[in-house]
């Protein structure tokens, strides 16, 4: 197929969507516009390597700038999309700088942006979030000048964060509306095991607290206001409250968004010369549930990205393979296979202090599972998964026996269920 193709967004999911589109013989005009002023390179070390690195940050590129060149992959930087206009046939994009861009067919993989908190104070200097190099370079210098560091939201991010500064040698606190750790993600006894974890590395833990506000000193960050009348002493704040998918140009195409762009397992939107992939998306919840679902991981933005360009070229994507994700927060390692997200009963595996694996089920099938410090345990999940299989939970609860070891064919379905 010849023609023009824009991607929006030059991140892991646009990226994934160009290097396909080659890969599957494309040999039409291909444009990537991304808003930030660097091309695309891994995210994930940026809230964690890249803040502990002495000397020059490096940034990792996803690919060399010579192999974007022979793929001819054109890459418009540091400019945004501000309108388009689609039919059947194709459509018009308008940067940001007035340059207009013909297409064929539209890409959108616009990302998300960290969720803002709506309390006096939030943009004081030294309140700060993280999900671009620039947010994570300027992270970097504030820690090197930080003493107390409060970190708002004990998901990812901020865990994350919080063991890199931790480890820098800095006071570290984490504040938590909720009543433990990662909640959206993962079952209680992650969540306690790895508060333990850092608690013993010297993080302290303000759970089932609310931010009311923060209050300056000398023109910056002085302290963070509790609901409960507490002030925390601060000169560095991390906001890692979730993110919000990038849906503006979606709204002004007129597609169909739940929170974020509603696609199929295609890839496909509501309007069918536009795709859509990567953290922007809502898509059909893998286990079969009836509910759209936000996956935001590199696995997700890659495979996504994938189906996303065979449907570009009028081809049935791939089977998409298990979904997995990962979070290192300092020496502790996070690993999730599958999606936990409906499940209905768990199984944990606990070995001495160092390892924990929970089993997620559903209606009596294996459907996830995170670990700790146990990839031998998620390598088994990832294959029972990828084979359709489910484990036996009676003895997954013995450490001592290979997970391997232990799975077995699902049990036949009630059709009446
Ligand atoms: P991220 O990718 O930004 O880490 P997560 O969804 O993994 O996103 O984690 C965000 C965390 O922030 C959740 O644990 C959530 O309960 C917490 N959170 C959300 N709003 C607030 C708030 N106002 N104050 C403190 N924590 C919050």
């Amino acid at each position: 197929m010849t023609g023009h193709i824009l991607i929006v967004g030059g991140g892991e999911a646009g990226l994934s969507i160009a290097v396909t589109l080659r890969d599957l013989g494309y040999e039409g005009e291909l444009c990537i516009v991304g808003a930030e002023p660097v091309p695309p390179y891994q995210r994930p070390p940026l809230s964690k390597e890249f803040l502990y690195a002495h000397g020059e940050p490096v940034t990792a590129e996803l690919r060399a700038p010579e192999f974007l060149t022979d793929h001819r992959i054109d890459l418009i930087l540091d400019r945004t999309v501000d309108a388009a206009t689609v039919n059947d046939s194709g459509g018009l994009a308008v940067l940001d700088d007035g340059t207009e861009i013909a297409f064929d067919r539209l890409a959108l993989a616009t990302g998300s942006e960290p969720r803002r908190l709506g309390v006096p104070g939030a943009d004081l200097p030294g309140v700060v979030s993280l999900r671009t190099l620039a947010d994570a370079t300027h992270l970097r210098t504030e820690l090197e000048h930080a003493r107390r560091v409060v970190i708002v939201g004990g998901g990812f991010i901020g865990l994350e964060v919080a063991a890199t500064a931790r480890k820098r040698g800095l006071d570290v606190t984490v504040v938590e509306t909720t009543d433990r750790l990662m909640a959206r993600a993962v079952a209680e006894p992650i969540s306690t095991f790895v508060l333990d974890h850092h608690a013993a590395e010297g993080i302290r833990f303000l759970l089932g607290t609310e931010v009311t506000g923060f209050a300056a000193r000398n023109g910056r960050i002085g302290a963070v206001q509790l609901a409960n009348g507490e002030s925390l002493p601060a000169d560095l704040v991390l906001v890692g409250v979730g993110a919000v998918p990038a849906t503006g140009l979606a709204e002004k195409l007129g597609l169909v968004r739940e929170r974020g762009i509603v696609v199929d397992a295609h890839a496909r939107t509501s309007h069918r010369a536009v795709v859509a992939a990567g953290d922007c998306t809502v898509q059909p919840h893998p286990n079969g549930l009836d509910r759209l679902i936000a996956i935001e991981s590199v696995n997700n933005a890659v495979e996504q990205g994938r189906a996303a360009a065979h449907t570009l070229l009028d081809r049935t994507p791939p089977p998409r393979g298990v979904p997995w994700f990962w979070s290192n927060q300092g020496a502790l390692k996070l690993q999730i296979a599958g999606i936990s997200d409906g499940y209905d009963d768990i199984v944990v595996r606990r070995d001495g202090v160092e390892r924990l694996t929970v089993l997620y089920y559903r209606s009596g099938n294996l459907v996830a599972a995170d670990t700790v410090d146990n990839p031998r345990d998620h390598l088994a999940v990832k294959r029972c998964l990828a084979d359709g299989k489910t484990i036996d939970p009676v003895n997954a609860t013995n450490p001592g026996v290979a997970l391997k070891s232990l799975i077995i064919p699902r049990p036949e379905m009630d059709p009446a269920q």
